[in-house]
């Protein structure tokens, strides 16, 4: 079954919005977030990680494609930013896929077209838009 979340947000309200997103995706493998530069993809991630117990700082993986956080109970985090990464092919041969869907284990990304072809399962896509100067709005849509 497929669901939907529609919600504004200022940058005051990150915080609570994490903890609604994180709420609606709930056990999902793979959460993407499509948006423009400066959208607030990166700064939501980082709250979300926040959340999920990742201690000390989260910097974006803008330059390294993707970086991992395991958490004290085993899960492991993935955190990409395929900006800079033009092909399938490309994020295959880096080895990438292999990090799509793994057990006990959850995959951010940032920038996800060009993998969306994989991303046919228990995946929520995060949409976020400028709504005014100091508000974003965000459309979550799942499927199981
Ligand atoms: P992206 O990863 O989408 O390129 P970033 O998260 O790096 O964007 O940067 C977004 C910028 O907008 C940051 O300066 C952040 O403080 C700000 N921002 C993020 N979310 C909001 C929001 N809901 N309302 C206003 N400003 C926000
Ligand atoms: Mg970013």
């Amino acid at each position: 079954m497929n669901e939907e979340l529609r919600l504004t947000y200022n940058a005051l309200q990150v915080e609570q919005t994490a903890q609604q997103v994180k709420e609606f995706f709930k056990d999902a493998s793979i959460v993407t977030l499509t948006g423009s530069l400066g959208a607030g993809k990166t700064t939501l991630v980082a709250q979300i990680l926040k959340q999920l117990g990742v201690a000390g700082p989260i910097v974006s993986p803008t330059f390294t494609y993707v970086n991992v956080y395991k958490l004290a109970d085993g899960k492991v985090i993935y955190h990409f930013d395929l900006y800079r990464l033009d092909s399938l092919e490309a994020f295959e041969q880096a080895g990438f896929a292999e990090y799509l869907y793994q057990e006990n284990s959850i995959c951010f990304i940032e920038w996800p077209e060009i993998v969306m072809p994989l991303l046919t399962r228990s995946v929520c896509h995060l949409a976020i838009d400028f709504d005014s100067l100091d508000q974003r709005q965000l459309v979550a849509h799942c499927i199981k």
